[in-house]
């Protein structure tokens, strides 16, 4: 998490001068934003590993929800961060695990993230030309759905893949 905060950080510095804050919330839901919130969904590459096992596995499609909300009076805002879990394919008992992202996946995703904050927060327009911004990893094999929180909340379909 703190790779999250320290990335974001960076890129947050200079909005307006406001103090955006970065948070972790498994709580929040897709398509359920409270009124004045935006929601960004995004797909990325990251790495899980069973805590019954041990087994690690890779995944390029795990969902990122984001949800962020300005508070222009007082100077601030705040973005809500979800990451989608999986659970190891072998263990009967496993459980959903937290995926761990590499710093540059972070930052793209990012990156990203706050021009959707510009838009939607500052009034400013979309970028001319969109750098077309990409995961970086590669993995066979096909998507395990049925132990995927995603999956099993029916979005991972839904956010372009990417
Ligand atoms: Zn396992
Ligand atoms: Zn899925």
């Amino acid at each position: 998490m703190e790779l999250w905060v320290r990335v974001f950080r960076d890129r947050a510095a200079g909005l307006d001068g406001d103090e955006w804050t970065l948070e972790l919330n498994d709580s929040i839901e897709p398509g359920r934003t409270q009124r004045g919130w935006n929601q960004y969904i995004r797909n990325s590459y990251a790495q899980f590993r069973c805590s019954l096992c041990r087994r690690s596995w890779p995944s390029k499609q795990v969902q990122v929800l984001f949800h962020f909300s300005r508070e222009s009076s007082l100077r601030r805002g705040t973005v809500r961060v979800r990451r989608f879990k999986q659970k190891c394919r072998r263990c009967s008992a496993a459980r959903m695990e937290e995926p761990s992202f590499t710093v540059e996946n972070i930052d793209v995703m990012v990156e990203k993230l706050m021009e959707k904050i510009r838009i939607r927060c500052y009034g400013e327009e979309p970028p001319e030309s969109n750098r077309n911004l990409r995961f970086d990893g590669r993995i066979e094999g096909p998507h395990e759905r049925l132990h995927c929180e995603a999956c099993l909340k029916g979005i991972c379909s839904q956010s372009p893949a990417q």
